[in-house]
């Protein structure tokens, strides 16, 4: 057992055992175990707490956005973290009545990662917790649960989780719920968050990879029938098939084969292998939701990253948001902790700072989802983008502003010294 945490107690009341940390941080994934080890580097003594047993799980986004490269380069870990197997992705094109239309060019960032890194996050997470490990002071309980607050006249003093044999509490200085889209911490804090609906719903499948298809690792094919977004898992395609929201029972009714033509016309390169989908138990349904709450902290506990959140798949940024809000609590907080000085003022210092990124952006998907998206999946003709749109993305200057949007989110965050 880490140095962090002292067995204080045993079984009482069902509770095999009671310890005790300073950061009790809930969740393994993007959010919570960067939090993690930003806090381990610094003598923070911190417990991390994973419901799942690993890492590999089938919803997940892969991308690793320039942003969190340069932050990967500020802890000294990117050139390591790029020898793990991984794809760069540089343009984002978009096929239109008129032809394709590059909308999106990172190359010309000044950056030394002009691209996003597409690479397994489960293996990301592995690099990130395997650094952490380095440090007596981390430890990761996978397998854990969270299901309680521990909570006294209104502070959260800690978690119950139930692990693989029996319940166990932890106390801990701070509690930090990084759990994700479907945050139990956030439940319990009876948060309510505000809603905006996207239009779409997503149909999350794989297809077969060869050796000769494109090394890109992510593409975009949008049919007159499907738009689909294609991740390069190497081993195999994942295939995010767009849909308009609650559209799933339309699509299932006019059939499997209706569906395979659809994705052929797409993306013809997959008329040899669409034949691989033969059951509709291969095809997992994600309503896609958006949500943020309005206070993201109470005395004793933050959430951060979906768990505050939930991002749309839109841009593919909710990995960039999540570990974001990871460095700012570190940057903030980290002091604080290691001197128990940590107040409910700072966590709202962290909310103040990480709030206004998070309305833009939620914002600009907002827009791009009601005039842009909504208007793709009404139809069966191919996008028209209008001559001067079209001409703009021509001029290098003005093509960089998505670029940097895309890239950087509207304040780029960095690791403090
Ligand atoms: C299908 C899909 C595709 C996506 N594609 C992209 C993409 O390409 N790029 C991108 O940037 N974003 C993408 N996203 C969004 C992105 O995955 C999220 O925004 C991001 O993962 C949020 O990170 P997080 O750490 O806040 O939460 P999560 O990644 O959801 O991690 C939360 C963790 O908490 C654990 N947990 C949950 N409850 C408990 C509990 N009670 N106790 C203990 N642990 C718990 C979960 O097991 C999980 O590991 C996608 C989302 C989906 C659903």
């Amino acid at each position: 057992m880490a140095d962090s945490i002292q067995e204080v107690r045993a079984d009482v009341h069902e509770v095999k055992s009671v310890a005790q940390t300073t950061c009790c941080v809930v969740g393994g994934g993007p959010a919570g175990a960067v939090l993690a080890l930003l806090l381990a580097r610094k003598g923070v003594p911190v417990v991390l707490l994973e419901a799942h047993m690993d890492f590999d799980r089938n919803f997940r986004g892969d991308t690793i956005h320039p942003s969190i490269m340069n932050i990967m380069d500020e802890l000294g870990l990117a050139d390591r973290l790029l020898q793990i197997r991984h794809a760069e992705l540089r343009t984002a094109t978009l096929q239109t009545a008129q032809g394709p239309l590059q909308f999106v060019n990172l190359s010309r960032l000044k950056t030394r990662y002009p691209y996003i890194t597409v690479m397994a996050q489960s293996q990301f997470l592995e690099f990130i917790t395997g650094e952490a490990k380095q440090y007596p002071n981390f430890q990761l309980i996978m397998g854990a649960q969270v299901d309680e607050l521990i909570e006294k006249d209104g502070l959260v003093q800690g978690v119950r989780y139930r692990g693989q044999d029996g319940w166990y509490d932890i106390y801990a200085a701070l509690v930090v719920g990084a759990d994700g889209r479907f945050s139990r911490l956030r439940r319990l804090c009876n948060f309510k968050p505000i809603t905006t609906s996207p239009p779409m719903d997503v149909l999350w499948f794989r297809l077969s990879r060869k050796d000769s298809d494109q090394e890109e690792g992510l593409l975009g094919r949008f049919g007159r029938k499907a738009r689909l977004v294609l991740i390069n898992r190497f081993d195999y395609w994942q295939i995010g098939y767009v849909i308009s929201k609650g559209g799933y029972q339309k699509v299932r009714s006019a059939g499997l084969e209706t569906l395979r033509e659809s994705i052929t016309e797409a993306a013809p390169e997959f008329a040899d292998r669409v034949g691989e989908l033969q059951d509709w138990k291969q095809i997992s349904v994600l309503s896609v939701e958006s949500d943020r709450l309005p206070r993201w902290y109470r005395p004793g506990l933050l959430l951060i990253g979906d768990a505050a959140h939930v991002m749309s798949p839109v841009g593919g940024v909710g990995i960039n948001y999540a570990i974001q809000d990871a460095v700012v609590t570190a940057n903030l907080i980290t002091d604080k902790l290691k001197n128990g000085t940590v107040q409910t003022k700072d966590l709202a210092k962290i909310q103040r700072r990480r709030e206004l990124p998070t309305r833009i952006i939620q914002r600009l998907q907002t827009f791009l989802q009601e005039n842009v998206l909504v208007n793709v999946l009404n139809t069966e003709e191919l996008i028209t983008v209008p001559l001067p749109f079209r001409l703009l993305t021509k001029i290098p200057i003005v093509r960089d502003i998505p670029a940097c949007m895309m890239a950087f989110g509207p304040f780029p965050v960095h690791l403090k010294k």
